[in-house]
């Protein structure tokens, strides 16, 4: 069976992949000659990434999943959640959140956070939904220089590193999306 992910990071594609039976036939954006830019316009994680799996199944006819994450802080009450890629504004940058997120949290006294993916899974007419969340905390200052966007301050409960420090695959076996990707793959190995 072929089955798009509506992505175009090719290691997120690889990484699920190598967890899903051969049976399985994983599809990128490019894979399948889609180019559009799809507009993440819902104002939750689990609306985008439904929005992109169904725009890629109306528009294509394939089965397809697609996902969202954001960054929830409790003193911020859930921000930036599912604004987390823009949240310093416009283009995206990683430097500029992290900054931003660490001036508002200077006088909070509580920096608990957590990361949360939603995948959304159009699978022969029906659809599913998935959640990964990792809880952690933010930390005051950035340490690590691996991964990406809010790795280097976010640092997840029952450990020293940060997800910066990690390889990817320490991060992924406990990260939001490699849960909420082992969810996924769980439900298609047995569908
Ligand atoms: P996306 O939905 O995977 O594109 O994630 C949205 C935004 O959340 C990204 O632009 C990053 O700023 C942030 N983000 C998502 N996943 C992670 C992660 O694993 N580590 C750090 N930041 C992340």
């Amino acid at each position: 069976m072929k089955l798009v992910f509506a992505t175009n990071n090719l290691n997120k594609l690889k990484e699920v992949q190598e967890m899903l039976p051969n049976s399985i036939e994983l599809l990128s954006l490019k894979d399948i000659n889609c180019f559009d830019d799809i507009d993440e316009t819902e104002t939750t994680l689990e609306g985008n990434a439904k929005l992109k799996a169904d725009y890629i199944t109306n528009k294509f006819g394939f089965n397809c999943f697609a996902d969202d994450t954001g960054l929830e802080v409790e003193s911020l009450d859930g921000r930036p959640g599912v604004y987390s890629a823009r949240f310093a504004g416009e283009p995206a940058n990683s430097k500029n959140n992290m900054q931003k997120l660490l001036v508002e949290l200077q006088d909070k006294a509580i920096r608990n956070a957590q990361f949360r993916t939603a995948i959304a899974l159009n699978i022969k007419d029906e659809k599913f939904l998935f959640e990964g969340i990792c809880k952690g905390e933010i930390l005051t200052k950035k340490r690590g220089a691996k991964g990406f966007g809010y790795d280097p301050i976010f640092k997840p409960n029952g450990f020293n590193q940060s997800f910066a420090e990690m390889t990817s695959e320490e991060k992924n076996t406990i990260s939001h999306r490699g849960i909420a990707i082992q969810k996924l793959v769980a439900f298609l190995n047995n569908h």
